[in-house]
């Protein structure tokens, strides 16, 4: 029997240095349930370190996945959704070894503002000195691969913005390029998304809300699944339109 869920892959935390510190485990929680989304991927940028304390602060209530924005070589954003924790914290520490092929450049908060992993009550543990919002040492298509190989979902983050995104830096997607979803921002409107679509016909766009605050947690900027379950291997058959679930067109 399938049900629609609200399914939001793609909300930063404190740790994100361009996210704000409202952006905590009991506020982000709050403002989830307040918004009535039943699953969201905490994604800082290229760090997981912030998923087990909203993730404790849930209790289920949101469902709450793991997940990493990695920043490529070529500044490409790629959201990658992990079906458990283990397995984000190893494609982790694969990135940052590969990261470290470049100088670790440290965050200067004054610029970028502090980030700051959390416990469940907002308790700070340690402020991450290297800076997030940076290219890692890694290639997109690399990326794509290795986040697939570990199990995970690749989705090109908002394909339709004019910087960070795959088509803005390389262009047109090859027609068999491996994503397992495209991610529109929620600021187009219909128009613009359905052009999108043509343009990709065979392909499963979803909506996400980027949320940096917690204003930005919000139905209107995510997407409706039809699943059995809110859990990943669901949202998995949804993204590929697999055994009858499926994602909702998100300006239908
Ligand atoms: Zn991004
Ligand atoms: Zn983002």
């Amino acid at each position: 029997m399938l049900n629609p869920y609200w399914v939001d892959l793609h909300v930063h935390t404190a740790l994100s240095p361009c996210g704000e510190l409202e952006m905590g485990a009991p506020e982000i929680v709050e403002a989830a349930r307040a918004a009535g989304i039943d699953v969201i991927a905490v994604t800082d940028h290229n760090s997981s370190d912030n998923f087990p304390a909203i993730s404790e602060r849930a209790e289920g209530n949101p469902v709450v996945l793991p997940g990493i924005e990695v920043q490529t070589a070529e500044d490409i954003h790629v959201v990658a959704v992990f079906p458990d924790y283990p397995i984000a914290a190893s494609f982790q520490s694969w990135l940052w070894k590969t990261w470290a092929k470049m100088p670790p450049t440290a965050n200067d908060p004054d610029i970028f503002g502090d980030q700051v992993v959390i416990d469940k009550d907002d308790g700070i543990i340690r402020m991450e000195e290297v800076l997030l919002v940076q290219g890692t040492g890694c290639d997109v298509d690399t990326v794509v691969r290795e986040i697939q190989a570990s199990g995970g979902l690749a989705i090109m983050a908002h394909v339709d913005r004019p910087a960070f995104s795959y088509p803005s830096v390389l262009g047109p997607f090859p027609e068999d390029y491996p994503a397992d979803a495209f991610e529109l921002s929620w600021r187009i409107g219909s128009d613009q998304a359905l052009e999108w679509r043509e343009r990709y016909a065979a392909r499963t766009f979803i909506r996400s809300s980027d949320s940096h605050m917690l204003e930005s947690l919000d139905r209107s900027h995510c997407t409706k699944m039809y699943l059995e379950a809110p859990t990943f291997g669901e949202i998995r058959l949804a993204l590929a339109n697999d055994c009858g679930r499926r994602v909702s067109w998100p300006w239908g």
